[in-house]
C-alpha cells in the first residue's frame, strides 16, 4: 500500500482499537441478524459516553421475518448551519470458514486487526467514534452518526428506513464504507432478473416429442455474451478505481446463474437464467433496463426462441460533481491529511450513499476498506494506520467550516 500518513494527528489508537475489539467480538452476521441488538447497544452506549444524544430506530415493522433491525443514530449539535452524516453499518457477511483465528475475537499484528467486519465496516464506527471523541469543542458542524444494519443485503431497513421513514436530515454524507485511496464520488446502479426459454417438456426417449429449451438457453446465453461486450464500451466520465483494467468505470452484464431440469431422463419444460448489469453511476438504469429488453427480444426472435424476461430488479446508482463544493471541501481536508493529493474516482458496487442521493443529498465515500484487506473473505483485516487516517479526515472535517 501506497498511502502513508502524512500529518496523522496521533498515532494512539488504544481507544479506537478497543471499541473495534468489542464491537468485532459481536457476530451481527446480516442472514442470521443474531448479534444486531447487542452491537447496537454497545455502539449506542459508547456514542452515549462521548455524550452524543443517542437515538435508536428498529425498522422491525417493515421487517417480513419479524426480526430486529436497530439503526443507531447518535448526534453533536453545535448549533451550526450545515449538519453532516457520518454513515456507517455494523452488519457483516457470514464469516465462512478456514480463517487462521476466530474472527470474532480481534487480533492485532503487523499493524492490522484481524476479524470478520474489522474493515468492513466495523473499523469506520471505531473511527467515527475516535474523531468524535477528540473534536471536544472544536467541532465546527453538527454531525449525524449513523451505525446500521442491512447494509450487506441493500439497506432498505437500515439507511433506507432512516432517510425515508424517520426522516433524518442532513445537508451533505459521507459514507464510511470504502476504500482510503481514492474520495468516491459515485457507485454504479444494478439492474437484475430472470429470463426463460419455454420447450416442451417430455420422455428423453422421445425427443422428437419435446422441444428442449435448454439448447435455446445456451444460444441465448452466447448472444447475451455479446450484449455484455457491447456494454463494455459505454464509459461513465468519472474514473475506475485505481487498478482497475479500464480509465473510467464501465457497464458491465453477467449471467449469473442457470437451472433447468429435474431428472436425467426428462426434457425440462423451460430453462431459466439470472442475469447482473451494474450501470454507470451517471446513467440513468431505467434507460439500460430498456437497452437490454430491446437486444434481448430481437435475440430471443433471431434464434426462435420463446422466450421472456421476468422479475427485473432496478437500485439506483449515483454520482455527486466532481466540482462540486462538498467533494472539493472533503477532499482538501484528505490532501491536508495525506500530505498529498487524493484521486476522485466511483465505486464498481454500490453502497448505501443511493438513499442520501434520491434525497438530492450530496454524497461522498470513504473509508478503511482496503482493496488487498481480504472483506467479504477469510482473514479479514483492516490496517491500524487506515482507522488512523479516516479519524484524523473526519476530525479535520468537522473541525473545519467553510
Ligand atoms: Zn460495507
Amino acid at each position: 500500500m501506497k498511502i502513508l500518513p502524512g500529518n496523522v494527528m496521533s498515532c494512539n489508537l488504544d481507544y479506537e482499537v478497543e471499541v473495534l475489539s468489542r464491537i468485532v467480538s459481536i457476530n451481527t452476521d446480516v442472514e442470521s441478524k443474531i448479534g444486531y441488538n447487542e452491537c447496537a447497544e454497545v455502539i449506542a452506549e459508547e456514542a452515549g459516553k462521548l455524550g452524543l444524544n443517542v437515538s435508536i430506530y428498529d425498522s422491525v415493522e417493515l421487517a417480513d421475518d419479524s426480526k430486529h433491525r436497530p439503526n443507531v443514530v447518535a448526534k453533536l449539535d453545535v448549533g451550526s448551519d450545515l449538519t453532516v452524516s457520518l454513515v456507517t453499518h455494523y452488519d457483516v457477511v457470514p464469516s465462512g470458514v478456514g480463517w487462521s483465528s476466530d474472527p470474532f475475537k480481534l487480533k492485532i499484528a503487523d499493524g492490522k486487526a484481524y476479524g470478520r467486519g474489522a474493515a468492513d465496516d466495523k473499523g469506520a464506527i471505531a473511527a467515527a467514534l475516535g474523531a468524535l471523541k477528540l473534536v471536544g469543542e472544536k467541532a465546527e458542524m453538527n454531525v449525524v452518526l449513523i451505525a446500521s444494519p442491512d447494509e450487506e443485503v441493500g439497506g432498505e431497513l437500515g439507511v433506507g428506513y432512516l432517510l425515508n421513514r424517520v426522516g433524518i436530515k442532513c445537508d451533505e454524507a459521507v459514507v464510511l464504507d470504502a476504500s482510503p485511496e481514492f474520495v468516491s464520488i459515485g457507485a454504479s446502479g444494478v439492474v437484475n432478473g430472470w429470463f426463460r426459454v419455454k420447450g416442451v417438456q417430455g420422455h428423453a426417449g422421445y425427443p422428437h416429442k419435446a422441444v428442449n429449451p435448454i439448447y435455446g438457453m445456451a444460444r441465448l446465453i452466447e448472444g447475451l455474451e455479446v450484449f455484455s461486450n457491447l456494454r463494455a464500451t459505454r464509459f461513465s466520465k468519472i474514473d475506475s478505481p485505481p487498478n482497475s483494467p479500464v480509465k473510467k468505470v464501465w457497464g458491465r452484464f453477467s449471467v449469473t446463474m442457470v437451472r433447468s431440469g429435474v431428472k436425467s431422463n426428462v426434457i425440462p419444460g423451460d430453462a431459466e437464467a439470472c442475469f447482473d448489469m451494474r450501470t454507470l453511476p451517471d446513467e440513468n438504469p431505467m434507460e439500460a433496463v430498456e437497452e437490454f429488453k430491446a437486444y434481448f427480444l430481437s435475440l430471443a426472435k433471431n434464434l426462435g426462441l420463446n422466450a421472456e424476461i421476468y422479475r427485473i430488479g432496478v437500485s439506483s446508482g449515483y454520482y455527486t460533481k466532481p466540482d462540486h463544493e462538498f467533494v472539493v471541501r472533503f477532499r482538501r481536508v484528505i490532501s491536508k491529511i495525506y500530505g498529498r493529493e487524493v484521486l476522485i474516482a466511483a465505486e464498481l458496487g454500490g453502497n448505501d450513499g443511493k438513499f442520501f442521493a434520491a434525497k438530492g443529498i450530496p454524497v461522498v465515500s470513504f473509508g478503511c476498506i482496503g482493496p488487498d484487506t481480504n472483506f467479504h473473505g477469510v482473514d479479514e483485516f483492516v490496517y491500524l494506520r487506515h482507522i488512523a487516517l479516516v479519524r484524523d479526515v473526519i476530525l479535520e472535517y468537522i473541525s473545519t467550516h467553510p
